[in-house]
C-alpha cells in the first residue's frame, strides 16, 4: 500500500487526524486521488490509514489507526456505530444527523435521516468514489425508502468534484410537513433550497422556548421559524420573526399556520430592521439572534465581528432590564472568547449589564472530537439584562 511520511511536529502528532500538504515529507508508491494510504512517521512507524487527495489542502484524513480498507463491511460497521451512539444519547434518530464526517470516523460523509428518507453528502473524493458501497451499507443498516444525494456544497470543488443532486436509491419522498415537538417544518429533500433543516439547532428551540413564557419575542434570522414556533407554543405573549429570504418567510408562515401558532412574519434584512426598531424605540423581552456564518475564512474574522457587534448592540438596546438575549454563532473561525468579548463590548456600548443564563451548543448528533477543533462550531448564550444605565 502507498504511504505518506509525515513531518515531525505535524498536527497529527497532537491529536488531530488531518495531514496538510505542507506536512508531508515524502510519498512512497504512487497513490491516486481517493486512494487509501498508510501514514507513517519519519522512522517508518505506522500512524494509521487515511484517505488521500492531493488536490485538497488537506491531503490526507486519517480514519483508522489500523491497516483498513474502505469496503462495504467497514461502512456498515461505522454507520451502525454512529447510529448506536445517537440512540445511547436518547436522540430521536428519526430526525437526526446520523453520520457527521470526522466525528463519526468517516471523513467527508454526512448522512441525515428524515423519517423513512435519507439525505447523503460525500464531500471528500474518497467517499464520493465509494458511494455505491455506502448506499448498500445505509440500506442494510437503515432500510430507508429512499436515499437522496445533495452534493451541492461548494467544498466539493476543493476536492476536484462537481456539484450534483438526485435520488440515488428507492422511491423519493414528496415534499412533506414534519412535526418535531409541536414545531412544523416543511421538508423538501430534493428541491428544497437547503439540504434539509438546521438539525444542529433542534434541541436549542426547546432550551430557548423555556425562557419565552409571558414574553414578547423577536426571532431574527428565523428561516423556517423553528425558534419562533417553539416560543409561541411555550406561551410567549407576542412573536415577531424576521428573515431576508422571501421563500423562507413563505415556508415559515405556512409552517406556523400548520402548527397553529400566531407569529408576525417580516421579510427584511435584520441589520436594517434592528436599526429601525431601535431608533423607533421598539421593545421586546426576548430577542433571538441566529445569523448565518458571517465568515468562512480566518481572514474575514474582523469584518464578521463588526457585523455581529452591530446586531448585538441594536438588540441589547431594545431589551429592558429583565429582558433576555439568546444568541448563536455558527462560525468555527470565531472563537468562543472572541464571540463572548464581542457581546461584552456591545453591552458596554448599549449601556447594559448582562448576567449569563445559559450556554448553548450544537445538538449532540454533531459530535465534537476533542483533538479536532473544527468539529466544534455552534456556540450560543442566553444573557439576561440585569441593569440598564
Ligand atoms: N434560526 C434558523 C436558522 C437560521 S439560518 C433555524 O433555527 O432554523 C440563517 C438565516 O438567515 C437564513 O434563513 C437566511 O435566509 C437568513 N439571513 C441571512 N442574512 C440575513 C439578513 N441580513 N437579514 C435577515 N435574514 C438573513
Amino acid at each position: 500500500m502507498s504511504a505518506l511520511i509525515v513531518q515531525p511536529r505535524a498536527r497529527i502528532f497532537h491529536g488531530h487526524d488531518w495531514v496538510y500538504a505542507t506536512e508531508v515529507k515524502n510519498r512512497v508508491g504512487d497513490p491516486q486521488p481517493g486512494d487509501v494510504v498508510t501514514l507513517k512517521d519519519v522512522r517508518g512507524k505506522s500512524l494509521g490509514s487515511a484517505i488521500y487527495n492531493p488536490k485538497s489542502q488537506i491531503v490526507a484524513r486519517r480514519f483508522s489507526f489500523r491497516n483498513q480498507e474502505l469496503d462495504q463491511d467497514f461502512f456498515t460497521r461505522r454507520i451502525q456505530r454512529a447510529v448506536n451512539h445517537r440512540v445511547s444519547l436518547g436522540i430521536d434518530t428519526q430526525l437526526s444527523r446520523l453520520v457527521w464526517s470526522e466525528s463519526d470516523g468517516l471523513p467527508g460523509l454526512i448522512v441525515d435521516r428524515y423519517g423513512e428518507h435519507v439525505v447523503l453528502q460525500t464531500l471528500t473524493l474518497a467517499m464520493d468514489l465509494r458511494k455505491d458501497a455506502i448506499v448498500q451499507a445505509l440500506v442494510e443498516v437503515l432500510k430507508p425508502k429512499s436515499i437522496i444525494e445533495r452534493n451541492e456544497a461548494p467544498v466539493r470543488r476543493a476536492e476536484g468534484m462537481e456539484l450534483m443532486k438526485g435520488v440515488i436509491y428507492g422511491e423519493p419522498s414528496e415534499p412533506a410537513q414534519l412535526k418535531h415537538e409541536g414545531i412544523v417544518f416543511r421538508v423538501d429533500l430534493i428541491d428544497g433550497q437547503k439540504t434539509g433543516l438546521y438539525i444542529d439547532q433542534l434541541d436549542n428551540y426547546r432550551h430557548v422556548a423555556r425562557l419565552a413564557k409571558g414574553r414578547s419575542v423577536l426571532d431574527c434570522f428565523t428561516n423556517q421559524g423553528g425558534f419562533a414556533q417553539a416560543c409561541a407554543l411555550a406561551g410567549a405573549t407576542r412573536v415577531v420573526a424576521v428573515d431576508s429570504s422571501e421563500s423562507a418567510i413563505a415556508v415559515a408562515r405556512s409552517n406556523a399556520n400548520a402548527s397553529g401558532t400566531n407569529i408576525e412574519f417580516i421579510e427584511a434584512n435584520c441589520f436594517d430592521l434592528l436599526k429601525e426598531s431601535d431608533v423607533r424605540g421598539d421593545r421586546h423581552d426576548l430577542i433571538i439572534l441566529d445569523p448565518p456564518s458571517f465568515t468562512k475564512t480566518k481572514q474575514s474574522v474582523n469584518d464578521a465581528l463588526r457585523g455581529y457587534k452591530e446586531i448585538h448592540l441594536r438588540a441589547l438596546k431594545m431589551l429592558p432590564t429583565g429582558g433576555i438575549l439568546s444568541t448563536f454563532s455558527c462560525s468555527h473561525h470565531i472563537s468562543q472568547m472572541e464571540f463572548h468579548q464581542m457581546i461584552v463590548d456591545a453591552a458596554v456600548d448599549a449601556k447594559r449589564t448582562l448576567r449569563q443564563v445559559t450556554v448553548y451548543g450544537q445538538r449532540p448528533d454533531h459530535p465534537i472530537i476533542a483533538g479536532l477543533p473544527e468539529t466544534e462550531y455552534l456556540r450560543g448564550y442566553a444573557f439576561e439584562v440585569v441593569a440598564s444605565w
